[in-house]
């Protein structure tokens, strides 16, 4: 059995606009109710009522709540009510819809008698009388409008879905009727191209399936004109009134589906049909057919969205002009009539043309995107792991949390964008309800992409973080990330990559292929910024130092007769001799690698670019210390440090020694200094005398020790007074 599907079938843009509005109300956190079933379809109503949007009669129902207003429009006076009770709406009337109702009241506005032709009871008559004060005649076919009586000025529109050629005959009726009539073609071309594509699948078919609600005029139309061509047609709900009985001998069936008709209800019953199997061995045919028929279903509601309503302004302008002026006019037997309807017919085509040239620019907004399109929208709703965005006058779509942003540590939306936000978005994908799909991380990524590749080209410095060491070198965040390999991180050998994750630097771009499927798409290098930064500093200070200077350096190398001190684009040497006053084993136990400090410039040579530094130079001098921290008469510890036969020497600064003469060691002759001290004791000695010049300490052990002694007896007939006072 092979499927035939109606090139056009299923929501128009009207309704799809309505529903989506709906579906970003129902994510609101408050009641939303429709003013009557949204659409005439009860799987439409029962998803939205899943939805917690319920279907009120009438205003009177409600105190709180937002109403959305359906596709049909409402009189002005439902949005006098609304205000009136301060309830929150969104009015999804169609563009379409919203035009009749303009015009109703422009025609009422200009004294025009208006007519409409449609249906009394239908929700969209009822909103356009409520446009021109319900002093509008309506008229349903051409009968009635034969009885009507003649008028001066006559202004004639349509309901939107009614069929164009009856409209016609009622213009041509109607011209008669006035000595001025004006007419606007008002019929949406949505329903006409899914009759006429549904005729023409009638022509190739043995049996018809439509689908639709049968409260639905439109999908009652469709069955109608399916059956006048004389197929057998059948008029489905959804997928569980199809009988495979229907099927039973059928080669070809077609399938339509009313303007309310969801994607998702088509396609069950696409599916229903394309599994059906009479015994016939053709399986195989069967999962081709399926996935074609799936396919242009797709294409089919994207359709239905984008190119309603730009074909409907031309066509319908054009059908206008050519077939109304012909009919109208050549049918017209009497000259004046004739001279009238052709003047008429006339400026009803210019107002027409007018008319939906003006209603083509309005829907244009409606044109839903397509996958792949890069598209502006407003935040509408942020939530914790998406966001809902306006991309259009009947489109909402969604940014999934991962769409967002490149960034990992994001845990809510609203941590990056926030409502009434303007964004560029990539469409993704159509969800089967409608949802557009977005990404603003893609778009981003995009731009990014297009601005490093540009960056590349013109050989631009860019910023950016090491954020993590790898095999052979580190990635590196610029935006999106890029590898820095080993090699280029710095103009020399590196020997621990680990130090640089975590730290900001500059890098160029040295490698871009935006196509490169494996590894990084950009290569990054700092190897040669780093060797023009040494260069710049490099000649920086050699312009600017002078022997006698002192710098901040920092420690770079320790080797064994010094320390090599970066000088902030220069390395100059700190030889062990110049590190301290006093002796040191080795330039480590006094210096660190990475310490920072201040250097004298001791000499420089600037042919061979050398300089040499000191640190002794900025330090006290042992004696300084010394003359600065002692007196004569103080009692001081101090460490025996040699013993020679006429006394002991003690260090009491490093690199000061004072003498204890050997007379001085007791108040007893002493043959020998070792018979009092030994070397390395910490003994108390008394300063004798300090002469700097000479640069020599006496000192006095029996001296100090006798002090201690009278001290010590001082204290204790202190202590005895005390005790015996008590
Ligand atoms: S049928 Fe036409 S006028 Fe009616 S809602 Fe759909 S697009 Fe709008």
């Amino acid at each position: 059995m092979e499927i035939i599907i109606a090139e056009y079938a299923g929501f128009c843009g009207g309704v799809r606009r309505a529903y989506n509005m709906a579906l970003q109300a129902s994510q609101e956190d408050q009641s939303w109710y429709t003013l009557g079933p949204l659409v005439h379809n009860q799987a439409v109503v029962q998803d939205l009522r899943n939805r917690s949007i319920t279907s009120v009669k009438d205003l009177d129902e409600l105190d709180a709540g937002g109403v959305i207003i359906r596709s049909h429009g409402v009189r002005p006076q439902v949005i006098s009510e609304l205000n009136r009770k301060k309830l929150k709406f969104k009015d999804a009337t169609c563009p379409l819809v919203k035009r009749v109702q303009e015009l109703a009241q422009l025609l009422r506005g200009e004294g025009y008698e208006v007519v409409i032709f449609g249906d009394r009871d239908h929700p969209e008559v009822q909103g356009i009388l409520g446009w021109c004060d319900n002093q509008a005649l309506v008229v349903a076919d051409i009968n009635q409008a034969r009885e009507m009586a003649a008028v001066k000025k006559l202004g004639v529109i349509s309901q939107t879905t009614k069929n164009q050629e009856h409209y016609f005959e009622v213009i041509k009726e109607l011209i008669h009727k006035a000595d001025e009539v004006r007419s606007f073609n008002t019929i949406c071309s949505a329903s006409r191209k899914r009759q006429e594509a549904a005729i023409k699948v009638c022509r190739q078919v043995d049996l018809m399936i439509v689908i639709g609600d049968r409260t639905s005029s439109n999908t009652q139309t469709l069955v109608q004109e399916c059956k006048n061509t004389g197929v057998k047609t059948i008029l489905i709900q959804d997928v569980s009134d199809l009988n495979t009985g229907y099927l039973r001998g059928a080669q070809r069936v077609g399938i339509t589906a009313g303007a309310s008709t969801p994607d998702w209800i088509i396609k069950e019953v696409v599916n229903r049909m394309t599994h059906y199997d009479e015994g016939a061995p053709q399986e195989q045919n069967q999962e081709v057919n399926q996935d074609m028929e799936q396919d242009k279903v797709e294409e089919t509601a994207q359709k239905t969205t984008e190119e309603i309503v730009q074909e409907t302004a031309k066509e319908t302008v054009q059908e206008t002009t050519e077939e109304t002026a012909q009919k109208t006019v050549e049918e017209s037997n009497q000259e004046t009539v004739e001279e009238t309807a052709q003047k008429t017919v006339e400026e009803s085509n210019q107002e027409t043309m007018e008319t939906f040239v003006k209603l083509e620019a309005e829907m244009a907004d409606l044109a839903m995107p397509n996958r792949g399109d890069i598209v502006k929208g407003t935040v509408i709703q942020v939530l914790d792991d998406e966001v809902m965005v306006d991309v259009g006058g009947k489109s909402e779509g969604i940014i999934p949390l991962r769409e967002l942003s490149n960034r990992k540590d994001i845990e809510s939306a609203d941590e990056l964008v926030e409502v009434g936000q303007e964004l560029e978005v990539l469409v993704l994908k159509w969800d089967d309800d409608g949802t557009i799909l977005l990404s603003k991380k893609k778009v981003d990524n995009k731009k990014l992409m297009d601005q490093l590749e540009e960056d590349f080209k013109q050989g631009k410095v860019l910023d950016g973080t090491v954020v993590e060491s790898v095999k052979g070198g580190l990635l590196v965040d610029v935006g999106v990330i890029g590898f820095l390999p080993a090699s280029h991180v710095e103009d020399g050998y590196v020997k621990n990559l680990d130090d640089y994750v975590g730290k900001d630097f500059q890098f160029k771009i040295i490698e871009y292929n935006r196509h490169k499927k494996r590894g990084s798409q950009i290569v990054l290098s700092r190897k040669e910024l780093v060797a023009e930064e040494k260069k710049r500093l490099k000649e920086q200070f050699w312009e600017n130092v002078e022997e006698g200077q002192t710098i901040r350096g920092k420690i770079k190398r320790i080797v064994d007769y010094g320390a090599f001190i970066d000088l902030g684009g220069f390395e100059g040497l700190l030889h062990v001799s110049e590190i301290d006053h006093v002796r040191i084993d080795h330039p480590s136990s006094v210096l660190t690698e990475g310490e920072e400090l201040d250097v004298y410039i001791l000499a420089l040579d600037r042919e061979r670019e050398r300089v040499s530094l000191s640190r002794k130079k900025l330090l006290k001098s042992p004696w300084e210390i010394v003359l600065e921290k002692y007196n004569e008469g103080d009692i001081i510890e101090g460490k025996v440090v040699r013993l020679a036969p006429f006394g002991a020497f003690v260090e009491i600064e490093p690199g000061v020694d004072g003498l204890v003469h050997i007379s001085q060691l007791a108040d007893y002759r002493v043959e020998k200094p070792e018979d009092v001290v030994s070397v390395g004791e910490i003994i108390k000695i008394k300063i004798l005398s300090i002469d700097p010049e000479r640069k020599r300490i006496g000192l006095s052990l029996k001296e100090a020790q006798e002090e201690e002694e009278d001290m010590e007896v001082q204290e204790y007939l202190e202590h005895q007074d005390e005790e015996e006072d008590f």
